[in-house]
């Protein structure tokens, strides 16, 4: 299935305001079509059982996107696809993405998660917060204790998949005494390693969970020390998601103007091995990739596809708005992803 848009990507002059107006939301439409489990909980209307349970009156845009991906799998593959129901409750729901060219397709799949999110939360009454002391657990505890927290108050079918647990870890330079602090993430925003040539994912990551140092007026408060020291800052996974999703910041603002990097970032089709970034070293943390959202361009203009691997027969192909046509794994890297999306290895059925 395609999504119905005229918008055709200008390889020698950079398309003007009203060429492309939603290729950002195709573009993420399509790969999270492509993810076979929340693909799945769509075709067997498995989101209803959760909208129902929650007797909402408000939960019209999940109902669309369930709708949009049946239509996509189940009409005739030649067919392009109008979203234009879902794009009327995007609408309702956030003015900001319609209309406008140069979206962020990374914000907008946040933004849309969340969004969907909201609607099938299996908690309908949120518990009021109490502070609770976890500073006398071990680590892994302490973690533990703090995603159960966080489902008493956000469990759906999209935390289940696209969530995972981030660990920081502070240590006082003074008297290194460490604080850890456990957060939640949707996906992990990426520096780039390098500004031109090429780079591997993996150095990205490095650099990502690289040893920060916190001084000056950025000194945290000591617990044992009570007082602001100089700290360092490390991240490390605590809790891998299923689908992890992984951005690549090319676009930095600087002052009045936006710059994007165009560095090619070499990253695996298969086994992306993250168990260096975990917080314990003896997880299995595999990883396939099954789609990319693509961004050609400047950060003036510029054009997003799709590359998305079915997830029934494995093949790859390319999603250019209304046109889809079949490419070889082999093309799949290139400088211009910018939001991969990778399934846990030990949940991939290929
Ligand atoms: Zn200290």
């Amino acid at each position: 299935g395609a999504i119905r848009r005229t918008c055709s990507p200008k390889a020698s002059r950079p398309p003007t305001r009203s060429t492309c107006t939603d290729c950002f939301m195709n573009s993420i439409l399509q790969c999270l079509s492509n993810t076979h489990d929340l693909r799945d909980y769509c075709l067997r209307n498995t989101h209803r059982t959760d909208l129902n349970n929650n007797s909402r009156a408000k939960a019209a845009l999940m109902e669309e996107f369930a709708k949009l991906t049946q239509t996509l799998w189940t009409s005739a593959s030649s067919e392009a696809i109008s979203p234009s129901d879902f794009k009327m409750q995007i609408q309702k729901y956030a003015p900001r993405f319609v209309g406008y060219n140069q979206q962020d397709a990374q914000e907008f799949l946040r933004f849309l998660l969340d969004g969907l999110h909201n609607e099938v939360n299996r908690v309908t009454v949120k518990p009021r917060s109490l502070m609770e002391d976890f500073e006398h657990l071990s680590d892994d505890e302490k973690g533990k204790r703090m995603w159960n927290k966080y489902l008493e108050s956000e469990d759906s079918k999209v935390v289940d998949l696209f969530v995972g647990q981030l660990k920081s870890t502070l240590t006082c330079s003074e008297c290194g005494f460490c604080s850890t602090v456990f957060d939640p993430f949707w996906d992990l925003s990426l520096p780039i390693a390098k500004t031109s040539g090429e780079v591997s994912l993996i150095d990205c990551l490095r650099l990502f969970t690289k040893e920060d140092v916190l001084d000056g007026n950025e000194r945290p408060t000591c617990h044992r020390c009570k007082t602001r020291r100089k700290c360092t800052k490390k991240f490390t996974i605590q809790k891998f998601p299923k689908i992890l999703v992984l951005h690549l910041k090319r676009f930095s603002e600087c002052r009045v103007r936006t710059s994007k990097l165009s560095t090619f970032v070499n990253f695996p089709l298969k086994e992306l091995d993250l168990r260096e970034f975990a917080s314990d070293n003896s997880v299995n943390a595999v990883y396939n990739l099954y789609a990319v959202s693509n961004h050609t361009g400047t950060s003036l203009g510029g054009h997003y596809t799709a590359y998305c691997r079915n997830p029934c027969t494995g093949e790859w192909y390319t999603y250019n708005d209304s046109r889809v046509s079949p490419m070889s794994s082999s093309q799949v890297r290139s400088s211009d992803a910018y939001v991969l999306f990778y399934e846990s290895a030990t949940s991939s059925r290929l």
